[in-house]
């Protein structure tokens, strides 16, 4: 069948778009990468039997599809070129907040923090928080298992998953997780499908796990000379067997970028940032432990109960990645180590970055050991990288691997990573996920060419 053929066809099933300016909007995501021609046509999906009619009718004609949320990802996930169709998910929108059963029923296309402020009208709240919780959507998060602030110790968002209804390729609806807290039945396909990048099917519809606010909040904010100490610093305060719910580290040059961006002075008051916040009755009692042991390390430490303040801390924080974006092109990593090997990455990251004469800015979620070190280039948007930018990556990629770690903890693997991510899983793992992926997709038309 013709590609004309098959857009006439899909075109009766569902709403597409060929226009140019909405194939280049769905071409790429905010991992720099950009293709060098646009998918050949956007299916802007309002319900679900247009993804059902998308998914059979490109099974059946052999189209590869890539399914796009709200386009922010970093890793390449969504991005689409000539060879693809985009299936915009964005549009399904529905949501209920189950109060008694703590839970939320979503369609992809909900942002994840209109979700969070929908739930806190009842009391209750959605854990997992990417900075980009105001930008991503439920279906990408779901995607991606993404992960967040809050991760430490509420856990990511495949902890907060309870079933899933996904589109497989030919059409078929499945529905996966009895969405109750307890549910042991079969193999867990559920979790199979959190983090699967949209290779093994399209989340239409997502059971979330809702919890009380907590009773009490209470934050600590503290400057630091550099990073080096703000890891000191978040060792120690393992050892105090407090887990606190929030733990940010921003290192002194990328509060220079945020600076920069808004106009503030925290580059002028200290060398790295650390915001840690605690949860629950015993909130302040643990901020006030926390305070002690920061104040051993820190060049100043301020604390507050105030939530509002709180967030203004944290909206610096998800400054950080627009505020480098805006001072050129950045390669975000995403590695993940141990977390008695955080001082010792945070430090060799630094050797890396002086080596290969690149600049690298850490940006951390220091309480579990998930450190995004961004790597700054002036080459231009379609220029390939530096010879040294990709060595400096290659290397943090293989120190991940070397402290035991991952060279992803949140981000995915999409375009960017899948040669590391093979590397990682090793032949085995490799060949057994590569199998996985056929039976939900014989023909390879979901997302081709990414994960692995
Ligand atoms: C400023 C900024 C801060 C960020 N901070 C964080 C952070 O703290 N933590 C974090 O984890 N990430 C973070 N990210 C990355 C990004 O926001 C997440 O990866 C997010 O989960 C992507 O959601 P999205 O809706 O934009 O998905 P998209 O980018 O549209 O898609 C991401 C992947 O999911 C697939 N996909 C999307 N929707 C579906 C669906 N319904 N069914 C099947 N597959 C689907 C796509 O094919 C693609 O592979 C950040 C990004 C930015 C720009």
């Amino acid at each position: 069948m013709s590609r004309d053929a098959f857009l006439l066809e899909l075109a009766q099933r569902a709403p597409v778009l060929t226009d140019a300016t909405a194939r280049e909007a769905a071409a790429t995501d905010r991992s720099g990468l950009l293709p060098p021609t646009s998918p050949f046509a956007v299916v802007a999906a309002t319900a679900v039997d247009h993804v059902v009619a998308t998914l059979h009718l490109a099974h059946e004609h052999r189209v590869a599809v890539v399914t796009r949320g709200a386009g922010t990802g970093l890793a390449g996930g969504a991005v689409a070129d000539d060879g693809a169709i985009v299936l915009d998910v964005s549009r399904l929108q529905h949501l209920e907040i189950d109060v008694a059963n703590h839970r939320a029923v979503s369609g992809p296309g909900v942002l994840t923090a209109h979700l969070d402020a929908e739930a806190r009208k009842h009391g209750l709240f959605y854990a997992p928080d990417p900075a980009s919780a105001a930008i991503s959507t439920i279906g990408g998060n779901v995607a991606t298992n993404a992960g967040g602030f809050r991760c430490v110790s509420y856990g990511v968002t495949r902890d907060a998953v309870l079933g899933l209804t996904t589109v497989l390729p030919g059409g078929a609806v499945v529905q996966t997780g009895a969405g109750t807290v307890k549910d042991v039945v079969g193999y867990d396909l559920t979790s199979l499908l959190v983090g699967s990048e949209g290779t093994l099917g399209v989340v239409v519809e997502a059971t979330l796990r809702l919890l009380p606010t907590p009773t009490a909040v209470a934050t600590a904010s503290a400057l630091l000379d550099d990073a080096a100490a703000a890891v000191a610093a978040v060792a120690e305060l393992g050892a105090t067997g407090i887990r606190p719910a929030v733990c940010e580290l921003v290192d002194g040059p990328t509060l220079a970028a945020i600076d920069d961006l808004r106009g503030s002075d925290w580059s002028a008051r200290g060398g790295a940032l650390l915001l840690v916040q605690t949860h629950g009755s015993g909130a302040a009692a643990d901020i006030d432990v926390v305070t002690e042991v920061l104040r051993r390390h820190a060049v100043s430490v301020a604390t507050t109960t105030d939530e509002r303040e709180a967030e203004q801390l944290f909206a610096a924080r998800r400054d950080a990645l627009p505020a480098l974006e805006k001072r050129g092109r950045v390669l975000i990593e995403d590695i993940a180590v141990p977390r008695d090997r955080v001082a010792e990455a945070v430090d060799r990251i630094g050797a890396i970055a002086a080596e290969h004469t690149v600049p690298i800015f850490v940006l951390a979620h220091a309480g579990d050991g998930n450190l995004h070190p961004i790597v700054l280039t002036d080459a231009g948007p379609r220029d390939p990288l530096p010879p040294a930018v990709v060595t400096a990556a290659d290397a943090v990629f293989g120190l991940a691997l070397e402290l035991g770690g991952s060279v992803s903890g949140e981000h995915g693997v999409g375009l960017l990573k899948g040669e590391w991510a093979r590397r990682q899983l090793g032949p085995e793992a490799t060949a057994l996920a590569e199998r996985i992926r056929s039976v939900f997709d014989p023909h390879g038309i979901l997302n081709p060419g990414k994960l692995l």
